[in-house]
């Protein structure tokens, strides 16, 4: 089986309709969503009905959360704050309950996706380095786990100490355990505009990280004319 493993789509349509397109010619028979679909662009209720659509499985994430509650919590900065205004006010009744009963974590056959950590998800913890992955390590049974959440992909692997690397092409050997951050589809922050999904081929134990260009201009306009801040737009065309 070839899963596309994506996450952080955040209300980018353009660039979710990209990798969905490259999932498909890259022969992928599965699909799978790490959360954060809306937030920050300015379609968060076409990229939720485009998942949705999918039927595959979807953990929920931070802005997935900050969206739906009925209260809210205050902890984002302005930028995502006002981003998260939009996607309230853009979201039906029904699109926020489905957001709402969304898991945190989930099994996926003999491998686990979660879109923060696995040391309490509903905290949303973010692992930056090898402290933070150790600690998601420690609530990992599986030997796989795929998270999103801080828009950088990078491999974190356990083989009595924690190594973190990028990866394009990555050979999974036995024995070892792998935490996966398959980057971000709508919003990257490792310097490449770029969207970012991973491809898991479960027949070869392979991962690798596909860089798929979408209509950036579009996506930029669609933010001002949705009168989002201006910094939303430029962000995008330089990956932070
Ligand atoms: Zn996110």
């Amino acid at each position: 089986m070839r899963f596309a493993i994506f996450s952080d789509i955040h209300s980018n349509l353009h660039a979710l309709e990209a990798v969905l397109e490259d999932a498909q010619k890259q022969s992928c028979t599965n699909l799978l969503c790490l959360g954060d679909i809306v937030g920050y662009n300015a379609f968060p209720s076409e990229c939720l009905s485009r998942v949705r659509a999918l039927n595959c499985p979807v953990v929920k994430g931070n802005h997935d959360e900050e969206a739906s509650i009925l209260k809210k919590t205050g902890t984002f900065n302005a930028f995502a704050e006002i981003a998260i205004e939009y996607s309230r006010q853009h979201l039906s009744d029904e699109e926020k309950e489905w957001l709402r009963g969304l898991r945190f974590q989930r099994q996926i056959r003999d491998f686990t996706i979660v879109h923060a950590s696995l040391d309490t998800p509903q905290n949303w913890n973010y692992i930056f380095n090898q402290l933070d992955a150790i600690a998601s390590f420690n609530y990992q049974h599986s030997s796989v786990c795929f998270i999103g959440h801080t828009h950088l992909p990078k491999a974190y692997i356990r083989d009595g100490s924690v190594q973190v690397r990028p990866f394009d092409s990555l050979q999974m050997e036995s024995g070892k355990k792998y935490l996966i951050n398959v980057g971000s589809v709508g919003q990257p922050r490792d310097g490449d505009w770029r969207s970012a999904y991973c491809i898991y081929d479960t027949d070869e134990n392979h991962l690798s990280l596909r860089r798929v260009e979408y209509d950036l201009a579009a996506a930029q306009q669609a933010v001002r004319n949705a009168g989002l801040p201006e910094k939303l737009a430029d962000r995008l065309a330089i990956g932070k």
